[in-house]
């Protein structure tokens, strides 16, 4: 992604580069963090006018969803905007990159507010990273609800009656992501009958569509017979490496499938972004000014200005 630091680069050596300390790239990103942190100074992001609800799927696993669903939410709760992720994935990574233990015994989780045991007001708990960021973890229980679920009353409904707008409400929640599992069972369908909207992370790699068909085709299926609200508004590119031919042309071949829901943001590749969860935080928290928070700060931006203007909603 284009920073501001070529520019900063090239003032230093027209003058000399005697302007020191403040122009190294370590003061440049110290200075990043701080406007990224505390983003009283750039223009607000909308609110919408009513919850959105944002399933992030792929069935293809490690291609960033759970990378995505967590840092587009961060980056949303540091403008100030009340944001829930719901871990659908028993592996629980979300559940880690917001600092939540999701393996203590005593909590409860995604698997009781599927089966009826538990409310929002009781899964839903709060990040240590900011007061406005909420999760409700995953926890390991979640493997069997797959096929708990499949003999229980309206099976594909259990977290859509969860998400009821009351309860949302109550919460004042902007946005909730829903991080889906690596597949497209009955887990994932829960997600795509409680949101509106799909997400779907692509990562720049080979075999980047492989798959996407199929998505495409269950996503058809469950707007055809479970929920006619559902569409895909926002493809992203992640783990974008500019040394690669091959990534642009993933890009590419992206945009032109799905041509202006790619948002122009790309998120590139960067080890700081693989180690933030190790740290149980997001890459917005563990490293403010680096390329990997920026791009999502971007991605967030995007995505909150392209849903205010499909909804209408203003602050
Ligand atoms: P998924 O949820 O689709 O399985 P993850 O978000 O867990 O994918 O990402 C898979 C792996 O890749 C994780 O180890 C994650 O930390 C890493 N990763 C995700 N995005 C990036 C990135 N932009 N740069 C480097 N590593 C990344
Ligand atoms: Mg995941």
């Amino acid at each position: 992604m284009p920073s501001n630091q070529p520019n900063v680069s090239r003032e230093t050596s027209a003058n000399g580069g005697t302007d020191g300390f403040a122009d190294t790239p370590i003061a440049a990103a110290a200075a990043r963090a701080s406007e990224i942190l505390t983003p009283g100074g750039t223009p607000p992001l909308p609110r919408p006018a009513s919850t959105r609800i944002i399933t992030v799927a792929n069935q293809k696993g490690g291609v960033g969803k759970t990378t995505t669903a967590v840092n587009l939410a961060a980056a949303l709760a540091i403008h100030g905007l009340r944001v829930l992720v719901v871990d659908l994935d028993p592996q629980g990574n979300a559940s880690t990159a917001l600092g939540i233990d999701h393996r203590r015994p005593d909590i409860s989780s995604v698997y009781e507010l599927l089966l009826g045991e538990a409310t929002l007001d009781g899964a839903a708990q709060q990040s240590p990273a900011h007061e406005s960021l909420w999760c409700v973890p995953a926890t390991l229980d979640l493997a069997g609800a797959e096929i708990e679920l499949v003999s229980l009353v309206a099976r594909e409904n259990r977290l859509k009656n969860a998400l009821n707008a009351e309860a949302l409400a109550r919460h004042g929640f902007d946005y909730v992501f829903i991080d889906c599992p690596p597949s497209l069972g009955l887990l994932t369908v829960n997600a795509m009958v409680a949101a509106k909207e799909v997400l779907i992370p692509i990562q720049c790699e080979y075999y980047a569509l492989e798959g996407v068909g199929q998505l495409l085709r269950n996503i058809e299926l469950v707007q055809a017979h479970l929920n006619p609200d559902l569409h895909v508004s926002t493809v992203l590119l992640t783990m974008y490496d500019g040394r690669t031919k091959l990534a642009d042309q993933v890009a590419e071949e992206v945009r032109r499938h799905f041509g202006e829901k790619v948002l122009k943001t790309i998120v590139p590749r960067s080890v700081k972004v693989s180690e933030a969860p190790g740290f149980g935080m997001t890459i917005i928290d563990y490293d403010p000014g680096s390329r990997g928070a920026m791009s999502y700060v971007d991605a967030a931006r995007e995505f909150a200005i392209a849903g205010a203007a499909t909804d209408g909603a203003a602050r």
